[in-house]
């Protein structure tokens, strides 16, 4: 396995940071993660610009282009010859000395990594799967916006934990004012007849990639799709639930809070769209 590490291509046992970057001192830097369907990395462009934003907002020059980045991860994924791939993209704020101040750091690092997708088991998707409900431990908007994949993700894993402790599969993580947002590392739909919600990013959730998507393929279905702010209650009650994300496309929350949703098993408009969005994975993307 080849692994692109600052200026070209190291092999996998070689790919080692050194312990004053900031990356790994601080958790100073950005980061995406990225998939390949059949040879084409979906929605790339997206994925860049969230990169770049991430970027511009923590103040961390990138040295690339965007078509710079584009042709290295495009030449990552060929160099391993992979058909159907993760990706994962990190900038970190490169070597300093050991206070935290950034002006101390020679060069932002970039690392990208492609390995063979290791899929969710398939019996997740027909199961569905359970959350649990958790005060959200995301940064208020005002100190670092949710829209930035930082390398600080602890607040994710905390939640993360939470869940683990609970017995669950996920969190559901609720903004200060109790309403929904996201889960650790996905995005959360509702279905109430026959109407598909999703929250607001505003309320404290990442524009999601793959919530993007989604919008797009229910808009092209015809259904009725509104971003909208609401709550647990509103998820207790709802028809269907299903969260989606760049790893685990669209999976079915089948329980939330030890309620059963509906019957219990995933929905019938969650198994329509995540059909569709697998149509749409392999047929649209930078070859
Ligand atoms: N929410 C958070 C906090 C995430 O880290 C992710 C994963 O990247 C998502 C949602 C889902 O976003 P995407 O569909 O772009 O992977």
């Amino acid at each position: 396995q080849w692994i692109f590490l600052d200026e070209g291509f190291v092999k996998k046992e070689d790919a080692v940071v050194s312990v004053y970057d900031h990356g790994f001192l601080y958790g100073d830097g950005v980061f995406e993660g990225i998939r390949v369907y059949n040879g084409n990395v979906f929605r790339l462009e997206e994925h860049l610009n969230r990169l770049v934003e991430s970027a511009q907002s923590i103040m961390l020059d990138i040295p690339y282009t965007k078509e710079d980045l584009e042709q290295i991860i495009v030449d990552t994924v060929r160099k391993n010859q992979l058909e159907n791939a993760y990706i994962r993209v990190v900038v970190s704020r490169g070597v300093g000395n050991l206070g935290l101040d950034p002006t101390n750091c020679s060069k932002p690092r970039l690392i990208v990594i492609a390995e063979s997708l290791a899929l969710f088991p398939k019996e997740m998707y027909e199961r569905g799967i359970k959350v649990a409900s958790v005060p959200s431990r995301r940064n208020r908007p005002d100190v670092l916006s949710p829209q930035v994949k930082s390398l600080n993700y602890l607040n994710n894993i905390l939640v993360k934990l939470e869940a683990n402790q609970a017995g669950v599969d996920e969190a559901l993580m609720l903004n200060d004012q109790g309403y929904v947002t996201e889960g650790s590392a996905d995005n959360i739909f509702i279905i109430k007849n026959n109407v598909i919600y999703t929250p607001p990013v505003y309320l404290g959730a990442l524009q999601g990639i793959t919530r993007n998507a989604i919008i797009d393929i229910a808009n092209h279905l015809d259904y009725e799709i509104k971003e909208a702010p609401f709550t647990r209650h509103d998820v207790y009650v709802a028809d269907e639930v299903f969260l989606t994300g760049t790893a685990v496309e669209v999976i079915a929350v089948v329980q939330v809070d030890g309620r059963k949703i509906k019957d219990g098993t995933p929905g019938n408009i969650t198994n329509h769209l995540l059909s569709e969005f697998r149509k749409v994975v392999t047929s649209d993307g930078v070859q």
